[in-house]
């Protein structure tokens, strides 16, 4: 790869060939085979209208290129950031694939146990972790990384000399944001780390590990989406040399490792994968040429640029309808698994495709239409005329690069049911393409259940003067 980093912004542009990039065919020939089969078996039909699908060759090629990338290195511990695809067969999947596993709340770190991860390979961030889940942390030997000098404090009377627990801290080296506001983590006033640029933050920091023998890695998360990888890497290139600061300062080799984060941006314009980890790397390379030395241990925390082309969301086609003027087909694909789409159509557009009944690629001349969904408000849509295929009742609809943070990341509004989610495989390039389930469609029960079903009562039974908790059932 002899690209320069700044030829890959997060935006759509030409590329050139690459041997760490998937071809564009084969990923979207397993796509194309993988919903007409998901039709074909019942897997997307009237009565499970909408379902999330895992790509697993996809999956491994994506963690193979971030180790590939990485290889001179050795020792890297890469971990995936469990809330970009929190299901427990994925992350099996990627325990199974050499990562570790980032979280970021006792949820989080449930499922990275369950998921078979060791305590080793686990990190927990997070910007409110409350005694409580810091004591767990300790108690199972997960490495943690304090959000604030605060946090640093509690960790003081919490921790007992016999963890095993990596313990660091997060800055914020605020070199800025990217293009989607919400989505960046070092501006100036962005709520993550400790923000190294204020006045006197920097010595609070060199203070901070110099009373704390037992701190000794220093953590950075700069992304993600809209996020150029020159701002990534400065942000990196910035925590790499505080950590030489600190050392120097206190004369010793305290901070022993760096947690570089992840948030690398992904390209939702077409099917390449731009920027690559070997972009990445290159990067990185480039802002902090000693970051590779093996002067320090490295961790990584990727999520979105791991999964999210390795999934799509099939939905099928309920009805479609004319309204003043405009085209609008009714799906099953809307704010209750892509929820930031349709609440940021501008941050967050999606490619859609267009397949028949029997789950074949549509053909057609392409007519601007409306792909809405089934919530009931009125922006829920998750793309606004698109040109696709004229598309009918019984259709299905394709939503790509929606392998993190889209159905994995459901929604509960309208008590619309969590979609099923299918990991596929496909045997060879013209084999039969097998489907394992990640998780059932969320039943009416549960969703009675959760809605607080066994307290059915609780409010009616609820008069004045009575204690408060009355009507709680057991
Ligand atoms: C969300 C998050 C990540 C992963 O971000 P991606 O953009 O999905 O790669 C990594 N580290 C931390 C601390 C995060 O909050």
């Amino acid at each position: 790869m002899t690209q320069t980093p700044s030829a890959h912004p997060a935006h759509p542009g030409p590329t050139p060939p690459s041997s760490s990039r998937p071809s564009r065919s084969s990923r979207s020939s397993r796509f194309d085979a993988a919903v007409r089969a998901a039709v074909g078996q019942g897997l997307l039909s009237e009565t499970g209208p909408v379902a999330g699908f895992i790509d697993t060759d996809g999956v491994r090629a994506s963690v193979a290129a971030l180790h590939g990338a990485f290889a001179r290195t050795p020792g890297v511990l890469h971990t995936f950031a469990a809330k970009a695809c929190s299901l427990i067969p994925v992350l099996r999947l990627l325990a199974d694939c050499g990562m570790g596993c980032e979280v970021a709340s006792p949820g989080e770190l449930r499922l990275a146990v369950e998921a078979g991860f060791a305590p080793a390979s686990i990190v927990l961030d997070s910007p409110a972790k409350t005694r409580e889940e810091i004591r767990l942390a300790l108690a199972l030997g997960v490495a943690v990384n304090a959000d604030s000098i605060d946090e640093l404090r509690r960790i003081d009377s919490l921790r007992n000399r016999g963890t095993s627990s990596v313990l660091g801290l997060r800055v914020n080296p605020q070199v800025g944001g990217g293009s989607i506001g919400p989505m960046s983590t070092a501006t100036d006033t962005a709520k993550f780390g400790v923000a190294l640029r204020d006045a006197g933050a920097r010595e609070a920091v060199v203070r901070a590990f110099r009373d704390r023998p037992w701190l000794t890695r220093l953590h950075t998360h700069v992304g993600s989406q809209g996020c150029p990888l020159e701002l990534i890497a400065a942000g990196v290139a910035r925590t790499y040399e505080l950590a030489d600061e600190i050392n120097a300062t206190l004369g010793t080799r305290q901070v022993t490792s760096l947690d570089i984060g992840g948030g690398l941006p992904v390209n939702f314009a077409d099917d390449t994968v731009r920027p690559t980890y070997a972009d990445y790397v290159a990067a990185l390379t480039e802002a902090a040429p000693g970051l590779f030395s093996g002067r320090y241990g490295l961790v990584t925390e990727f999520g979105r640029s791991l999964l999210a082309k390795n999934g799509f969301i099939g939905a099928r086609v309920e009805y479609t309808k004319d309204a003043g003027g405009r085209r609008i087909a009714l799906t099953h694909a809307g704010a209750q698994t892509a929820t930031r789409t349709v609440f940021m159509p501008d941050d967050w557009p999606l490619r859609i495709g267009a397949f028949g009944p029997d789950g074949a690629p549509k053909d057609g001349p392409p007519l601007a239409q409306d792909i809405a969904g089934p919530c009931c408000f009125a922006g829920d849509v998750v793309a606004y005329g698109r040109e696709l295929p004229e598309l009918a009742e019984g259709d299905v609809v394709v939503l790509y690069d929606t392998g993190a943070y889209y159905f994995s990341t459901p929604w509960a509004y309208n008590s619309l049911p969590r979609a099923a989610v299918y990991g596929f495989r496909r045997g060879g390039p013209d084999g039969p393409v097998a489907f394992a389930t990640v998780r059932d469609a969320q039943s009416m029960d549960a969703i009675a259940t959760e809605s607080g079903l066994a307290h059915a009562d609780a409010l009616v039974g609820v008069r004045g003067g009575g204690p408060a908790d009355q009507g709680r059932s057991s």
